[in-house]
């Protein structure tokens, strides 16, 4: 479901999921703090309600706060009748979800995502899972929320720096599902991202209709989900490039998408006009990204070490028109970096891509 202003309707909903009206409320805690009574009294209305808060940022994606999550479960004497409910963007749900996957072989759950990229995907297709040391997101499962419930009021109170990243995404979506949503979110942009007026969850819709789609058809990520990853290939890569956390997951996504398009141009150079109208669009997007300094050298062994690369090399989500996706590894290594280069010139550059 997603909304403006939809919090009321939540309760008629949930009541039907909470077998004995029980729910365990887990809060990012700069959340909790501008929104935890609202969401408190509203669920309120659906049960008795246990709250708990998680501080802030990646690092909560660790087993310490799963082991938090599990012994607050199993004290307050959870059981598989409950419902716990997940408050915040995406490393929230991640860790919720899993910390819900994992208590008394799964706890039914759901999702209150509060930040624009956890509306548009984290919440949405079941991924949950925590960080290791030697990587992210490696410890995990597929445990699909039984409700996501989008609000976009939400997003009045996030920081700009995180409604950008966000829109990352969106423009990612954009080039995969192509048609009009491209001119909506040049509508939002030039309407300097009002978040008052519903456009917002229309695009919030669409980009969700348009990932539980491909869940779908896929839902272990073994095939066509793959087609998601379109300019993550390049953006996790540019992410490792500049440092973890010096750059918004977002944000790097968007310089990856401006390569993936590129390389895609490359890759079938009679592309229709509808190709090059998103290429503007997603060069528009690239005045949003900080700049920072970035190793070349860690950008290229982390591309070509990424974990989703098929045997014979990293795979690409290639375009060969908006809307129409093809996942490759027959790419040009000289493409591939003719594309970075060009993706990576507003960056303070060190080391080389030939090494
Ligand atoms: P996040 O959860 O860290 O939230 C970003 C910041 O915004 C935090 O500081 C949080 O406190 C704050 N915040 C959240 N909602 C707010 C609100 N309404 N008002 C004010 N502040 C608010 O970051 P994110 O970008 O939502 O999610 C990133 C995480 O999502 C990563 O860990 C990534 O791996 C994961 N992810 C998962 C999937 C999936 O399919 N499971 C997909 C994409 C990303």
């Amino acid at each position: 479901m997603v909304g403006s202003n939809s919090m009321s309707s939540l309760p008629g909903k949930m009541r039907r999921l909470s077998r004995n009206g029980r729910l365990f409320v887990m809060y990012d805690a700069q959340v909790y703090a501008l929104h935890g009574k609202d969401v408190d009294r509203v669920l309120r209305g659906v049960g008795r309600v246990s709250s708990f808060v998680i501080p802030p940022g990646e690092r909560s994606k660790s087993r310490t706060q799963l082991s938090r999550l599990q012994d607050f479960l199993l004290s307050e004497r959870v059981t598989r009748e409950d419902v716990v409910v997940a408050v915040g963007g995406g490393v929230i749900s991640d860790l919720v979800g899993y910390a819900a996957a994992t208590t008394l072989r799964g706890i039914d759950w759901v999702v209150i995502p509060t930040t624009l990229l956890s509306m548009v995907d984290a919440a949405i297709g079941g991924k949950t899972g925590i960080n290791h040391g030697l990587g992210k997101n490696l410890i995990g499962t597929f445990w699909q929320p039984r409700l996501v419930w989008c609000d976009t009021r939400f997003l009045m109170t996030l920081p700009d720096r995180e409604l950008i990243s966000g829109l990352g995404e969106v423009l990612k979506y954009a080039g995969l599902i192509g048609g009009k949503i491209t001119e909506k979110l040049e509508d939002f942009l030039c309407g300097g991202c009002n978040l008052e007026d519903g456009a917002v969850a229309k695009l919030v819709e669409s980009c969700i209709r348009y990932k539980a789609g491909v869940v779908e058809l896929d839902e272990l990520d073994t095939g066509k989900r793959m087609v998601l990853n379109f300019g993550h290939t390049f953006g996790h890569a540019v992410e490792t490039g500049a440092g973890h956390g010096r750059l918004r997951h977002g944000e790097a996504l968007m310089v990856g998408l401006k390569a993936a398009v590129d390389l895609s141009q490359a890759r079938f150079p009679g592309a229709t006009g509808a190709l090059t109208h998103y290429a503007r669009l997603v060069e528009s997007f690239q005045e949003m990204v900080p700049r920072r300094k970035l190793s070349l050298d860690r950008l290229r062994d982390a591309l070509f070490l990424d974990k989703k690369r098929g045997k014979s090399g990293p795979n690409f989500i290639l375009l060969q028109k908006p809307g129409k996706p093809i996942i490759t590894t027959n790419v040009k290594l000289r493409d591939v970096k003719t594309s970075l280069r060009i993706a990576l010139k507003r960056f303070e550059l060190t080391g080389n891509l030939d090494g």
